[in-house]
């Protein structure tokens, strides 16, 4: 006889800060809702090292720190969180079928928090030289580069944050960004600017990471002067955006061009009982209080979903 299938009323998908906020919401809301986690719960926030723009903590506090408080308030409350990846999505009749390794689980509505990754650039040696030398990570990898020299790229929040992490590692850290005004917000600029260490390229491209066993140097265009050049480093780091992690729900729901997910001001998605939050969502701003905001606004209407008798 075959397994039977577990129904549940909501599965929320991804325990960054939008599925552990949604998480807390219905948990305290009384649903029978589970949590379903890759790794460990805390999504990207776990590898920032001071997180200074959550509210209330005026001294900033550390993502690790941060994360792991988001999951002790949602458990305090009594949420199921499992470690479970889940692959694939479908509707049959109302319900959604989520695809796991461990077998299918139904619900009858889905929070997907899935969250989003760094954007690889995709230049000629980029992916081999992942490992030895290029990084998407400072906070990660920064410690590796005492005394060296690196090269980040990019110019937004992540760039500037990640280049000045790096400084206390590496002796000189250039900062190549393809205009010649940061993207990063003011308060962050000002410090890039007035980093000793940091020498931002302005208007230059990367063109290729260079390097046999490791990364040598960073192949560069001056967009103003057309001039190409390599740029000897130690280190390259790639910091320019992010890719959302919804591969598995291609065809399933409305995405943009870029593969966020598009959903309505209740963060409902194209498919019906199926909400959306966090950084894997098609939006202007990708932060941590946002993230959290719409997980709660997620499971509400999750549950206004399910109240007006549509799972
Ligand atoms: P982002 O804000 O999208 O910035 C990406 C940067 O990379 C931009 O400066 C962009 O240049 C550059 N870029 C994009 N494609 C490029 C290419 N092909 N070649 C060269 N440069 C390229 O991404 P992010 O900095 O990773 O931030 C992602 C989200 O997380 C944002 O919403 C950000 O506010 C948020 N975040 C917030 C914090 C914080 O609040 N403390 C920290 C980290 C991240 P242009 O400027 O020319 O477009």
């Amino acid at each position: 006889m075959a397994a039977k299938i577990q129904t549940r009323d909501l599965v929320i998908v991804g325990g960054g800060p939008a599925g552990l906020t949604a998480g807390l919401y219905a948990a305290r809301a009384r649903m029978d809702a589970v949590l379903l986690e890759m790794l460990s719960p805390g999504g990207q926030v776990l590898t920032t090292e001071l997180v200074e723009n959550w509210p209330g903590d005026v001294e900033g506090v550390s993502g690790f720190a941060l994360a792991e408080r988001m999951r002790a308030h949602a458990l305090k409350f009594g949420l199921e969180i499992k470690n479970q990846e889940v692959t694939g999505l479908r509707a049959e009749g109302k319900l959604k079928v989520l695809q796991t390794p461990a077998g299918d689980l139904r619900a009858r509505a889905v929070v997907l928090a899935v969250g989003a990754q760094p954007r690889k650039l995709g230049l000629p040696g980029e992916a081999l030289l992942i490992g030895k030398g290029v990084s998407y990570c400072g906070t990660c990898d920064g410690p590796f580069y005492r005394d060296q020299v690196v090269v980040a790229i990019g110019g937004g929040d992540t760039a500037a944050e990640e280049a000045m992490f790096l400084t206390r590692f590496a002796k000189k850290v250039y900062l190549v960004h393809r205009r010649d005004q940061l993207r990063a917000a003011g308060v962050l600029a000002e410090r890039v600017l007035a980093n000793g260490k940091i020498q931002v390229l302005w208007s230059h491209q990367a063109l290729a990471v260079k390097g046999q066993a490791k990364v040598e140097a960073v192949r560069l265009k001056d967009l103003k002067t057309g001039q190409e050049f390599d740029l000897t480093a130690d280190g390259a780091f790639v910091f320019v955006g992010t890719a959302p992690n919804t591969g598995f729900l291609r065809g399933v729901l409305d995405m943009d061009r870029e593969g966020f997910i598009i959903h309505d001001r209740n963060q409902h998605t194209s498919l019906n009982g199926v909400f959306a939050a966090g950084d894997c969502c098609s939006k202007l701003l990708r932060q941590i209080v946002v993230a959290a905001g719409e997980g709660a606004v997620a499971t509400y209407a999750a549950q206004r979903y399910l109240e007006d008798d549509h799972g």
